[in-house]
């Protein structure tokens, strides 16, 4: 059979990991990567990987079977995703939660009227842990879901300690509070605010002649990002920084506790633990660029997200062999 030809769209932390995890997929093949930027500049992983320039994407519409959108959440897809819906079948991984409705109603106008499909919002939260916080609600009505993130470096997070005056380098950690995990698999079904769910700690790099005290203050009062939070600072060497903090590790638990009947608790768990969220969240999207593929295929078009797609569509197995081997 025919392999599903792919395009990576932007080579950041996303598209390099969508690169690695192509090559774990033989019913697929990596057409190019296609960047804003200036190609010759671009080192993919892959020897043989050509690059391209976005603005000859239109060369390729009879070339591509999906394109797996890596652009940022912020200030990319908003543009990108609506505009190559569009034109080819695309994967992105848009994760502003509170902006999906307004996202989704773009893409799915550009994809509908133009017979694409458009897989959006995947990769683990949003993505697997939403599948997962669906099942826990589905299933168990009378129930409460849990989700904690961590221990993971928040891109966002980490943004914001930069901008701080006197900083110089940092990141941010977020810590999942072992004492509220404990009490949620309890099957207590605790009332937990934002500080005991989860501790924030950073790792800063300090200006020359900063005064520790003033960034720290800076930090831990920050609204919307630490104000609400136990937040440690800890001030370390650029050498220490770079040496003990430059992977992107990720994880965190949904866990979804109910009673099925007076005093019978059910408890329901899924959880990650990830050397490398990029790497993991790109591994997500090229299961879903299967299934993008194959409902293009039956004619289905406009925008979907994980919770409108069959588990089954994810799998280079065919049906017959799922139901044999896994069911
Ligand atoms: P990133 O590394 O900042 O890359 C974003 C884009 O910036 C790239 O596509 C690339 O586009 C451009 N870029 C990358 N490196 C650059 C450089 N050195 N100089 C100039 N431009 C550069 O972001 P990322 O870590 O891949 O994450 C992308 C998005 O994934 C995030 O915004 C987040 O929303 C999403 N995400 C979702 C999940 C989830 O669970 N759903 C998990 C993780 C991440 P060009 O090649 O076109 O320049």
């Amino acid at each position: 059979t025919e392999k599903i030809r792919i395009g990576i769209v932007g080579h950041g932390n996303l598209g390099r990991g969508v690169e690695v995890a192509l090559t774990h997929c033989p019913d697929m093949e990596l057409v190019g990567i296609f960047t804003r930027r200036e190609p010759s500049g671009i080192t993919p992983v892959g020897e043989a990987v050509s690059v391209y320039s976005l603005d000859s994407i239109d060369d390729f519409r009879d070339a591509i079977d999906v394109l797996i959108l890596c652009g940022g959440s912020k200030d990319d897809l908003p543009r990108q995703s609506p505009a190559l819906a569009a034109r080819f079948n695309i994967v992105d991984s848009y994760d502003t939660h509170n902006k999906i409705p307004e996202f989704y109603a773009a893409v799915d106008a550009a994809a509908s009227s133009a017979e694409r499909t458009a897989v959006i919002a995947v990769g683990w939260d949003p993505g697997m842990f939403s599948i997962n916080r669906l099942y826990g609600e589905a299933i168990l009505p009378e129930g409460e879901t849990y989700s904690f993130w961590g221990k993971g470096l928040s891109q966002g997070h980490s943004d914001a300690v930069r901008r701080v005056p006197g900083v110089k380098a940092g990141v941010q950690y977020t810590i999942p509070s072992e004492k509220a995990i404990a009490r949620v698999r309890d099957g207590e079904q605790p009332a937990l605010s934002t500080r005991d769910k989860h501790v924030r700690e950073c790792f800063v790099v300090l200006e020359e002649g900063a005064d520790a005290e003033a960034v720290k203050q800076a930090i831990v009062t920050m609204p919307d990002y630490f104000a609400d939070y136990d937040t440690i600072v800890n001030f370390v060497s650029r050498e220490e920084l770079q040496r003990d903090h430059s992977a992107m590790p990720h994880g965190g638990f949904v866990i979804h506790c109910a009673q099925s009947a007076s005093g019978v608790k059910q408890v329901m768990e899924f959880s990650l633990k990830l050397d490398s969220n990029p790497q993991f969240t790109a591994s997500v999207m090229v299961a879903y660029a299967r299934a993008a593929y194959r409902l293009h295929c039956a004619k289905e078009y406009g925008a979907r997200t994980v919770f409108d797609i069959a588990p089954g569509l994810l799998s280079p197995k065919s049906p017959a062999q799922l139901r044999k081997e896994l069911l």
